[in-house]
């Protein structure tokens, strides 16, 4: 996440390595342990997710019930990493709110990345991430001032917890971030963290 670069071994198993910053404790996954782009979206072909599903909805309202609270219904959003069902923008559009749908394998139009919006949305995106510190960079030149950027990952706990935690094992999940993680990144870009719940956090451009 930093350039720090002072990576130490977190945790190996019989796939992959887990490399764990010591300034901003990201745990990460080398180059050479990651998927092609094509590997990486045949898995992301696999379970594809629909509007219709309600469990997909249940999952997805842990992020939208507290959002919807946080934002005002002339908002404009933006799901980043919609993948290819998007479900989110109906949720936001049977309040009448719009969101705009964009990711790198099923939607892509960069024309999307060329504005600002009141609030982003990340849901299971972020631990796909290779380069998080040029993401958040990105992130912040797209959420206008006062902006909400609201994140759902799992969270690293502890080497114990991790050591047996399943989420570790999806070769597509390459970062893994905690709470220190995620201040260090609000303290960086001067955004305040809020934690939601254990795997769903916002982050707020405003700061005070
Ligand atoms: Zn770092």
């Amino acid at each position: 996440m930093c350039t720090q670069n002072s990576l130490q071994k977190f945790y190996q198993d019989k796939q992959r390595i887990f490399l764990q910053c010591n300034t901003c404790k990201l745990i990460s996954v080398p180059t050479e342990n990651q998927l092609s782009p094509a590997d990486e979206k045949a898995q992301y072909d696999k379970h594809q997710n629909n509007p219709e599903d309600i469990g997909y909805r249940k999952f997805l309202s842990r992020v939208f019930d507290p959002l919807l609270k946080q934002i005002s219904r002339n908002s404009l959003g933006l799901d980043f990493g919609c993948g290819p069902g998007p479900t989110i923008c109906h949720m936001a559009n049977e309040h009448g709110i719009k969101v705009c749908n964009y990711d790198l394998y099923y939607f892509n139009q960069p024309e999307l990345l060329e504005r600002q919006y009141d609030f982003i949305t990340m849901t299971e995106v972020i631990e796909h991430i290779a380069d998080p510190k040029l993401l958040f960079v990105k992130l912040d030149t797209l959420l206008k001032r006062e902006g909400l950027l609201a994140i759902m990952t799992k969270r690293v706990m502890d080497i114990q917890a991790f050591s047996n935690w399943h989420y570790k094992n999806d070769p597509t999940h390459i970062c893994f971030y905690s709470i220190k993680t995620f201040e260090w990144i609000a303290l960086k870009l001067e955004w305040r963290l809020e934690v939601i719940d254990k795997d769903v956090i916002f982050l707020h451009k405003d700061n005070h």
